[in-house]
């Protein structure tokens, strides 16, 4: 009776050719020299059991090459990895990326070098979204879907536009349900609506709407200091002056502002009639005294109606011209 062929270690590897590496699954992935020494027969037994053929060993004595069953792709394992746990071979992990990926009408661009769980995908919008593989496999399985957040955001910007607001950002307030947005088409003012009512118009601007022209109203005066020690004069007219200047008009929560001087008017018609012709007033005798706004710009939240701070005691007795009318009428 033949005996079985005696175990013999081999310490050269005649057939071990470098490039071993099939097909590259990353550009990390280098080509691994060959290692000499045996290859142990329960470890062969462990490949073949868990679907890999060894190719040889490499690059030290931890290694091995993986030849795999399924698609012939080398890659080096750990023998303690293929020993105690099954290994996985990345071309088939990224054939299976690929597979999930179209299922969901996505194509897989490349894994995601943070993290193993993500990978970089091109949405059919042509955007390209980072997304967890588990959710990828969710959405080919139609449990979910996909929102890509360029596409979404250039949505609401064109939801504000067809009310005649600019989509600015979110909401400062922090409410994923609101946010800030300018009336571009309008005042110009600033103010944190629900994308719901800007999609559905049941709102009004806080500075000009209808329920404002018909409300009590203010003209102020306000002071600015910037962080250049600059000084500033704004005079203006808001239904609330002291939300407009903690909510709209100051960007930096330290920039030294206040307001000066506050007249009640009848209504918000009122008040915009009244301002009008006091800065046609102000710009034609002091025109050296209207501020550039670049000088303001990032700092307070409106582009023109700045004065110089040598105009405030002018501002003010305009101001108080107009408080001492409306007493008298
Ligand atoms: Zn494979
Ligand atoms: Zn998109
Ligand atoms: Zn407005």
């Amino acid at each position: 009776m033949p005996m079985p062929p005696r175990y013999t270690p081999k310490t050269h590897l005649p057939q071990f050719k470098a490039p071993i590496l099939s097909c590259k699954v990353s550009d990390s992935e280098e080509i691994p020299l060959p290692y000499p020494g045996p290859i142990a027969p329960q470890w062969q037994a462990a490949a073949a059991a868990k679907g890999f053929a060894i190719i040889g060993r490499i690059r030290d004595r931890y290694h091995l090459a993986l030849s795999c069953d399924a698609c012939g792709h080398v890659h080096a394992s750990r023998i303690y990895t293929l020993m105690s746990a099954q290994p996985h071979c990345p071309a088939c992990m990224i054939a299976r990326l690929n597979q999930d990926a179209a299922a969901a009408g996505l194509a897989h661009l490349r894994l995601d070098a943070n993290s193993r769980h993500y990978s970089h995908y091109r949405a059919p919008c042509g955007h390209s979204l980072r997304r967890q593989h588990e959710i990828v496999r969710r959405m080919a399985a139609g449990n979910t879907g996909l929102r890509c957040e360029t596409c979404h955001a250039a949505t609401e910007a064109s939801e504000a536009d067809a009310k005649g607001w600019k989509l600015l950002g979110p909401d400062l307030q922090g409410n994923p349900n609101y946010r800030l947005y300018a009336h571009a088409d309008g005042c110009g003012a600033t103010q944190r609506i629900a994308r719901a009512n800007m999609q559905t118009g049941r709102f009004e601007c806080s500075s000009c709407g209808e329920g404002w022209a018909a409300a009590l109203s203010f003209l102020y005066a306000m002071r600015f200091t910037l962080p250049s020690g600059q000084e500033l004069v704004k005079l203006g007219y808001s239904r609330d002056p002291d939300s407009r200047l903690a909510h709209q008009l100051r960007i930096g929560r330290d920039m030294p502002c206040e307001i000066l001087r506050r007249v009640p008017m009848r209504t918000g018609h009122d008040a915009i009639c009244a301002e009008k012709p006091l800065h046609a007033k102000l710009r034609d005798r002091h025109p050296q005294a209207v501020v550039d706004p670049r000088v303001y710009r990032g700092k307070i939240r409106v582009c023109s109606e700045i004065y110089d701070t040598s105009l405030t005691q002018d501002v003010l007795a305009l101001l108080d011209g107009i408080a001492r009318r409306a007493l008298d009428s």
